[in-house]
């Protein structure tokens, strides 16, 4: 990810966030800290702001801020990648590391897991070697107590010399003296606790500073500045060029400190990744220390293997994700059934009120047409179709992610993805693309080789997001198991839409597979990927972060889009030229294309408009179908089903269908979003063409076997 350099406050530097202070004596703090150890739950719980939370690594890949007052003044708290260190190696991490480093933060929290306290010193060592006005906040202290492990906070504090305070984030009341601590510490000039390198690098260190005698370093501590350019990584030494100055670093007698210490360092055999490992192990021999001080274990709890050894064993692992994956497709098909005929009930009995009521006001006919046929009856159809699926799916999806099950796929799909020289992570991103393709591609961000964050953007659109997802289910119900609320019925609508879900995921591995054979060769990396314990999930936080934060947020997306969709369409259907409609022109054209993918004209039209939002699909073939470009009065799935056959549609159609809506372009959203993230135009055609180009040849296939044999 590249960084955008610009000027923000008194003259620092960000990494391309431009801090939003209220007045200008808030105070900017940096959360920061482990992934997955509540950072964005103690953001959230603080500024009452909604940044997505769950349980897995890995899912806050961009830096927000938000503000708290907490009654002395304002603090704006940004919320940063979580990080294991700040020696970055992923672009989340060097975001993480540049904002703490160069982003002048007044003060920096830490967030730490109570449960596995030593890992997290290491970090806390870390932020400490850059700023003292530091407060370590040990978090998850229920799930510690749970798991038999008691911290001693006041230890803790007293021997790395900054407040530590416990708390359990899911609880709002125990962050209480978070804000406080955090301003009492900025203040602070007393020396924290200082890692110790031995004699050979602390004299290298020593020379260094002594360079610095009298230059400006900014907000940079001497100590921290003499090991980073001993160091060397590249990477790291341009920023902190563009921070402290070219001729800062160019100075002679730097430049010669510098070359006697690489030296010294080189004769003891400390040169390179040497001097890097010795850095890592002497803060790791640290924290180790910390801990032995700080943290009793008293009682490990063995309940967390027993289940990873079912969820994520070799024979056990497979069946239990596809048994998981259909019932929760099984609960989103019998869930979404009632309300979708209710929605739909609803919709029709006030668009005849409406009716009445335009016609009443005397409205024109042109007025009332674009406003009633076009754009009411394609919202009503997007809300009646889309929400009630949504509304299911999301907090099933939220609770699997809460107990922390979306890691453990991600693991057992390892080695399928290793075999497409892939990276396993990638089944985190494809999760994501379930619920939204361009969430999924943002998602890409947590993997580190550039070369597999790529193939896992160009292949994220092959899993069908929730725009995709309702329309599946009703041509699947409609042409292969009937429309009927039994239980047989809808078992068999759940594996139908799972078996094309896992064409969609065995097209994730193809497409992986292909362009990794081509244009992004490679052999796959190596990776951690932490198992995150299971952990109780909230239900409420479900509910509300499900509904609002995903299910409205793509409704109103959805909707926003299908409004001047239905307007244009109706533009299109009552606009006629040489005595036929635009919209039968264009259809018609397009007619012998969609014939041959075993489609049509009208279907494809659909699929073209669609582009903004995939959400449209179905609305725009049923307007189009309909003669003057109004929707039929649709009262459920049934409806949807007879307008679709006295249009010709055979299983035929509905198979292509199903083919083509799992593989053709993406949204106009995810296109952007990939052009975003890869800021390239070369890979955005290829992310668009590449799913069409495999749509269009299964489309075709299926259509010429069909009619050989049919
Ligand atoms: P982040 O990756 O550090 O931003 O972590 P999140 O804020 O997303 O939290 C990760 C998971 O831990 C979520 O499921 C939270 O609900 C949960 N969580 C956060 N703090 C606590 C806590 O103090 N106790 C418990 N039991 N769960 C917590």
């Amino acid at each position: 990810m590249g960084l955008t350099r610009r000027a923000v406050g008194a003259g620092a530097l960000d990494t391309g966030l431009a801090l939003r202070r209220r007045d200008e004596n808030d105070l900017v703090i940096a959360l920061a800290g482990n992934p997955n150890v509540g950072k964005s739950t103690v953001f959230n719980a603080l500024t009452g702001m909604h940044q997505h939370t769950g349980n897995w690594p890995g899912k806050t890949v961009a830096t927000a801020q938000g503000y708290h007052n907490d009654g002395e003044g304002g603090l704006l708290l940004v919320d940063i990648p979580g990080t294991y260190s700040l020696l970055a190696h992923s672009a989340e991490e060097e975001v993480a590391r540049n904002f703490i480093c160069f982003g002048e933060p007044d003060a920096v929290a830490v967030v730490c897991d109570a449960a596995c306290l030593v890992r997290n010193l290491n970090l806390v060592l870390q932020v400490l070697e850059i700023t003292p006005r530091v407060v370590v906040c040990v978090n998850l202290l229920d799930e510690a107590k749970r798991r038999g492990i008691r911290v001693d906070l006041v230890a803790l504090s007293h021997a790395l010399g900054v407040p530590v305070i416990g708390t359990v984030a899911r609880k709002k009341k125990s962050l209480s003296a978070l804000p406080r601590a955090l301003r009492a510490v900025v203040e602070r000039t007393r020396k924290p606790l200082c890692v110790q390198y031995g004699t050979v690098l602390e004299t290298a260190i020593a020379r260094v500073c002594d360079a610095f005698s009298g230059k400006e370093l900014r907000r940079l501590p001497p100590r921290w500045l003499a090991l980073r350019l001993l160091e060397a990584d590249p990477r790291l030494l341009a920023e902190i060029e563009a921070y402290v100055g070219a001729e800062l670093l160019a100075d002679p007698a730097l430049v010669q400190a510098l070359d006697a210490s690489r030296t010294a360092l080189a004769a003891a055999g400390l040169a390179g990744d040497a001097l890097r490992d010795h850095i890592v192990c002497a803060i790791n021999e640290k924290a180790a220390e910390l801990g032995a001080l700080a943290v009793r274990a008293e009682s490990p709890d063995r309940g967390m293997e027993r289940a990873d050894r079912w969820l994520t064993g070799r024979r056990s692992a497979y069946p239990f994700m596809l048994l998981l994956l259909a019932l929760v497709f099984w609960l989103t098909v019998v869930g979404a059934n009632y309300p979708s005929q209710w929605l739909s009930y609803a919709f029709n009995m006030l668009g005849a009120r409406l009716d009445v009521w335009f016609s009443a006001l005397g409205m024109p006919a042109f007025l009332h047409g674009i406003l009633l046929d076009g754009i009411y009856r394609v919202l009503a159809a997007v809300v009646s179709v889309m929400l009630p699926p949504m509304a299911i799916f999301f907090p099933l999806f939220t609770f699997l992610e809460d107990v922390g099950y979306l890691p453990r796929i991600a693991y057992n799909l390892d080695r399928p993805f290793c075999r497409c020289h892939a990276c396993g992570k990638q089944a985190l991103t494809m999760c994501m693309g379930f619920g939204c393709n361009a969430a999924g591609v943002v998602g890409c961000r947590i993997i580190d080789s550039p070369r597999e964050r790529l193939l896992a953007i160009l292949t994220n659109a092959f899993v069908p997001c929730n725009g995709r997802f309702p329309t599946l289910i009703v041509v699947l119900t409609l042409f292969f198991v009937g429309v009927g609320t039994g239980l047989v019925s809808s078992l068999l609508a759940a594996l139908l839409l799972l078996a094309v879900i896992l064409l969609g995921v065995v097209a994730t591995f193809g497409a992986t597979r292909l362009l990794a054979a081509t244009v992004l060769r490679g052999a796959p990396s190596s990776f951690t990927l932490e198992l995150p314990p299971y952990r109780r999930p909230q239900v409420g936080k479900i509910l509300v972060r499900s509904v609002f934060d995903r299910t409205l947020f793509v409704l109103g997306r959805a909707a926003a889009v299908a409004a001047p969709a239905g307007a244009i369409i109706w533009l299109l259907a009552n606009t006629a030229v040489g005595g036929e409609s635009l919209l039968l022109h264009v259809s018609g054209a397009l007619d012998p294309i969609g014939r041959f993918l075993g489609l049509d004209g009208v279907i494809l039209l659909g699929f073209v408009l669609g582009f903004p939002a995939n959400e449209i699909v179905l609305p725009i073939i049923l307007m189009t179908y309909a003669a003057g470009g109004t929707l039929p009065v649709l009262g459920g799935t049934a409806e949807i089903g007879s307008v679709l056959l006295a249009n010709g549609w055979t299983p035929l159609t509905a198979v292509c269908f199903i083919l083509f809506s799992l593989m053709h372009w993406p949204c106009s959203t995810t296109v952007l979003t990939v052009h975003r993230e890869t800021r390239s135009l070369r890979w955005t055609v290829l992310a668009v063409f590449l799913p069409t180009l495999l749509g269009v040849l299964s489309c075709a296939c299926v259509a010429c076997v069909a009619r050989l044999f049919f």
